[in-house]
This record gives C-alpha cells, sequence and structure tokens, in this order.
C-alpha cells in the first residue's frame, strides 16, 4: 500500500494544488494530513475544503486550533497572530465546525499521526533535534510516527535506546529502528527551498521518501498582499526560510 503524507499547508493553495497534482501520478492507496490547514497564508477555506475532499484521516495543528478559537493566539509571535486573526475573520462556519472535528492524533495502516509531538499533542513541542525525539518513542506504539510543526523534513531512528537523527530524505525501515518522520511543509518550507514537500510511504516495501513540487509562490505572494497580510510571511515564502 502507497501512503501519501504532508502536513502544514497553512492555506497556500498553490502550493497544496502542486502536491495534488503530483499525488495524482503517484496514485496513492491512502492521502493522510499531518495539521496546520491554515495560518500564514491567503485561501484558508479552499484549502481546507481540498484537504477534507482528498484526505483519508487528518490532525489538527496549532493554527488550526487558533483559527477555531481553541487555542489563544497570543502564544504566537506577532505575524502569526495577525494572520490567525484574519484567518478566523474570513473562515465560513462550516470550516469552524470542520476544524473542531479534527483530533489532535490519529493511528492507521501503522502510522501514528500528530502535529506537534506525541508526548502532548495540544502542547505543541517542537522535535527539531534528536535528544528532543528520544522519549516521544514512549508514547506511540507503532513504528512510524509523521509529525509536521517545524516545517523542516526530518528522520529520528530509535533503536530502543538511543536516536539517531538523520538528514536523507528517503528511508528504508530496519527492524531494529522505530521512527519519526517529520514531512515537512507543504505552504511554507523553511529548510531553504521555497518548493512544496510532501512524503510516499511504501508499507510493503517498507520505503518512505520526501518529495518536492515546486509551484509559483509568486501567485500566493501576490494574493497575500492583497488581503494586507504582514510582509515577513509574504518574503518567505521566496527563500524557504
Ligand atoms: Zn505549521
Amino acid at each position: 500500500m502507497l501512503i501519501a503524507l504532508f502536513a502544514d499547508v497553512h492555506s497556500n493553495l498553490e502550493a497544496l494544488t502542486a502536491v495534488l497534482e503530483a499525488l495524482e501520478r503517484h496514485k496513492p492507496d491512502r492521502i493522510l494530513f499531518g495539521g496546520d490547514a491554515v495560518g500564514y497564508g491567503p485561501n484558508p477555506n479552499e484549502c481546507l475544503d481540498r484537504i477534507f475532499e482528498v484526505s483519508h484521516g487528518m490532525v489538527a495543528g496549532n493554527h488550526d486550533h487558533a483559527a477555531a478559537g481553541l487555542f489563544d493566539p497570543d502564544h504566537f509571535n506577532p505575524f502569526a497572530r495577525e494572520a490567525i486573526l484574519w484567518t478566523r475573520a474570513v473562515l465560513t462556519p462550516e470550516n469552524h465546525r470542520r476544524i473542531a472535528s479534527m483530533p489532535l492524533t490519529m493511528s492507521t495502516e501503522g502510522v501514528f499521526v500528530v502535529h506537534a509531538s506525541p508526548e502532548a499533542p495540544g502542547d505543541w513541542f517542537y522535535l527539531d533535534a534528536a535528544h528532543a525525539a528520544a522519549h516521544q518513542f514512549e508514547f506511540f506504539t507503532e513504528n512510524l510516527c509523521v509529525v509536521g510543526h517545524t516545517h523542516r523534513p526530518a528522520i529520528f531512528a530509535h533503536d530502543g535506546e538511543k536516536v539517531v537523527k538523520g538528514p536523507e530524505s528517503m528511508l528504508t525501515f530496519e527492524e531494529r529502528f522505530r521512527y519519526i518522520v517529520n514531512v515537512g511543509s507543504v505552504g511554507q518550507p523553511r529548510d531553504g527551498n521555497p518548493d512544496a514537500m510532501y512524503a510516499l510511504y511504501e508499507t510493503g516495501g517498507k520505503t518512505l521518501s520526501i518529495h518536492r513540487a515546486a509551484y509559483d509562490y509568486r501567485a500566493t505572494q501576490e494574493k497575500m498582499r492583497a488581503a494586507h497580510l504582514p510582509s515577513f510571511l509574504i518574503d518567505r515564502l521566496e527563500s524557504g526560510t
């Protein structure tokens, strides 16, 4: 079975469309979404519509919760906060309800999905280093946990004692390891590459690969300017930082 995984769309319809077009070619059996449909970008309703249309399973992210009034945006930096208040105002009542229906964790086909951390799904910790990831393996039983949240792809492998962080974009599962994989971000990558990211997990051959899809970020930037979203958020789409 081929499972497609993506996260952190952040209201970027052009990036999401590029990823979904790529997935049409790969023809995955399942599509799982790792949270943060909205925030930062100009098309929250359209992105939620598409994500609910194509996904077989999903979890909520901190920006989703903030947009739906389930998390206080005062925890965000001023740019993120401004964008989330804009998002809250433009979301349709149906999309407010949809966000409230998104769970914090899910498990299917041996894959545990959570936006930030298995340990405390609603506390939005950042798993960006091996030492931060180490004890997270106690909080799920599956061999693979998929996260987003940092907007940087990463693979953490745990052998029961220690964690190794790999920079690889391709992983072949080994029996002695369990894994946490950060699938990066569709709509706001922060690894220095502006292209959208997604992952493909082949459950039979036990391989997982992280892929990029180029998209027209200038079109997204144009819409963000028209919506008067913060220029800091507009500029960073171009550098992928
Ligand atoms: Zn995010």
